[in-house]
């Protein structure tokens, strides 16, 4: 089947799954997990991993587009879906074949997972993570304590990243395991049923064979790999949440009449609807440049995929708000679908490298030219 076709069942199939019940998953702070296991046994909550691993195999853009579908139904979905696919994506990158062929299946088949970087004195300076990885014989033991790690609640499969010798790894850690505490973050401000978790590994003792890296692999390495998918996701995220802004202006400003004439006619409510369309239009094109370089696998991947991150969640959070205005009393409720944007796109400022993080290092991308380091 052509991907475009497989794409639009994909697209029905999710948004069968998700109908209208999106504002009330944010209000509960909880997605369904049959419904997440039934999307996950699809393959399709991490697009990019290959047919042989039971994945779709979708190329970066195609995927991305999926995600913005997902992201303009649910963010806190869209979410769960970066994670699983940021854990296959560490998998593949880091793994070796008998490790892929080990757990890529699991993560196509409706096992869920999560991946932890941060920790209480580590958010955007992750050179400061504490967790330890060591050996002990055929065994490995893992004590740390994560905080924020999104699906964590739901997963099946944790993705920890921790110092290991002189360098650092990951390990996989099935989240059953003796001596791992899962406990979720009450109330989060946004993508209120994302699952985000504290994780607290305590002795943990896991098999040699569940070490992903590790020979003295440098940490900012390890974390680059698995940020950067993180961030095209999110960046996709946010194309999709500015649709849902867009889309829920759009109709709403043609309907209601205030002064005698539709909301749109007033040019100063029209120049909200062209911001909003700006902001969609920017998010995407930068989105799709992304996806394209890691489609041709050019060297400007990275940097096009912080500036696609960069640009979408600034757009989002702005466009959000703007939407927010334009719709007034008739979008300020809480799980109205304007409203949740605006929470949820304000969050995506800060993960996966905030604004600022992502201006740094865009900045340097912008200097290397002139010699800088
Ligand atoms: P801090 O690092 O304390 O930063 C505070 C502020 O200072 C920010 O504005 C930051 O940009 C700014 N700042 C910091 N250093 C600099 C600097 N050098 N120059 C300029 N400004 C600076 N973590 C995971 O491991 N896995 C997950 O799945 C995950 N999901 C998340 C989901 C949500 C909704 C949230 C809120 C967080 C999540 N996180 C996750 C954690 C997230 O990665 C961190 O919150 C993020 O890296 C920022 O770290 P911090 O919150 O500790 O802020």
């Amino acid at each position: 089947m052509p991907v475009s076709d497989e794409f639009a069942d994909a697209a029905a199939f999710v948004a069968a799954l998700v109908g209208d019940r999106a504002g009330g998953w944010d209000l509960d702070g909880l997605i369904p997990e049959p419904l997440l296991r039934e999307l996950g046994a699809t393959g399709q909550l991490c697009a990019g991993v290959a047919t042989e691993y039971g994945g779709p195999g979708w190329s970066s853009l195609a995927g991305g587009e999926f995600t913005a579908h997902v992201g303009s139904l649910c963010s806190s979905l869209r979410s769960v879906m970066t994670s699983q696919g940021m854990t296959a994506w560490t998998i593949e990158r880091l793994g070796t074949t008998a490790q892929c062929r080990a757990y890529l299946p699991r993560l196509t088949s409706g096992e869920l997972a999560a991946v932890g970087f941060s920790e209480l004195e580590a958010g955007s300076d992750l050179s400061a993570i504490r967790t330890t990885i060591r050996s002990e014989g055929d065994t490995l033991v893992v004590d740390g304590h994560k905080v924020w790690v999104t699906a964590a609640h739901y997963a099946d499969l944790l993705v920890v990243f921790g110092r290991y010798g002189e360098g650092a790894a990951a390990v996989v850690i099935p989240a059953d395991t003796p001596g791992v505490r899962v406990r979720r973050v009450a109330d989060p401000m946004g993508c209120r049923a994302a699952g985000h978790a504290e994780v607290t590994l305590q002795g943990v003792r896991i098999p040699a064979d569940q070490l992903l890296g590790g020979d003295g692999t440098s940490l900012p390495l390890l974390v680059t790999t698995a940020l950067a998918y993180g961030r095209i996701s999110v960046a996709w995220g946010c194309v999709g949440i500015l649709r849902a802004c867009l889309a829920a202006v759009a109709s709403h400003a043609t309907a209601r009449h205030q002064f005698g004439v539709p909301l749109a006619s007033h040019q100063l409510v029209a120049r909200h609807v062209a911001e909003l369309y700006i902001a969609e239009q920017t998010a995407t094109r930068a989105c799709e440049h992304a996806s394209r370089c890691w489609d041709d696998g050019t060297p400007d991947m990275v940097s096009a995929t912080v500036l696609a991150k960069h640009v979408s969640a600034v757009q989002a959070a702005r466009g959000a708000a703007i939407a927010v205005q334009v719709m007034a009393s008739a979008g300020a409720r809480d799980g109205h679908v304007v409203a949740r944007a605006y929470r949820d796109a304000k969050l995506m400022e800060i993960i996966e490298g905030s604004n600022e993080m992502c201006e740094l290092m865009l900045a340097q991308h912008a200097l290397a030219p002139m010699g800088a380091s």
